[in-house]
């Protein structure tokens, strides 16, 4: 089983498709933007044996759903559907961006440290566990 850098729960930054490189911003009440924030998305869930996950509305597939019981439409629903993880990056907030992780022991537990650096460059250091 390969093992994975995410996990359900996660805040992530996806680097596919359209999420590529997107920024959501908020408008004021005259309609100018106020604020920049990168785009991010939660995991909910993953597939360690295929190697996805699961991103909230991230990759949206249509379904079409067969009506099954009388009164039930038939319809085309969009659910999520699995991205590589690879795609995905762990959103760090002390460096505002999705960034490489790697295990360092703290207190006898293993925690996923953000491997990013400053830009003094000292390590971030940003422990996500
Ligand atoms: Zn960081």
């Amino acid at each position: 089983m390969a093992r994975m850098h995410v996990k359900t729960g996660d805040i992530v930054v996806v680097r596919v498709g359209d999420y590529k490189d997107k920024w959501k911003t908020s408008e004021d009440k005259e309609g100018n933007e106020t604020k920049k924030e990168r785009k991010t998305a939660k995991v909910i869930a993953v597939s360690p044996e295929e190697g996805k996950v699961i991103v909230e509305n991230v990759n949206k597939a249509s379904k079409h759903v067969k009506a099954r019981r009388q009164g039930e439409q038939s319809a085309i629903v969009k659910v999520d559907a699995p991205v590589y993880a690879c795609k995905v990056q762990l959103y760090c907030p002390k460096c505002d961006k999705g960034v490489r992780t790697h295990i360092e022991v703290i207190d006898g537990k293993k925690v996923r440290v953000c491997s990013g650096k400053k830009a003094d460059g000292t390590p971030c250091g940003h422990q996500f566990d």
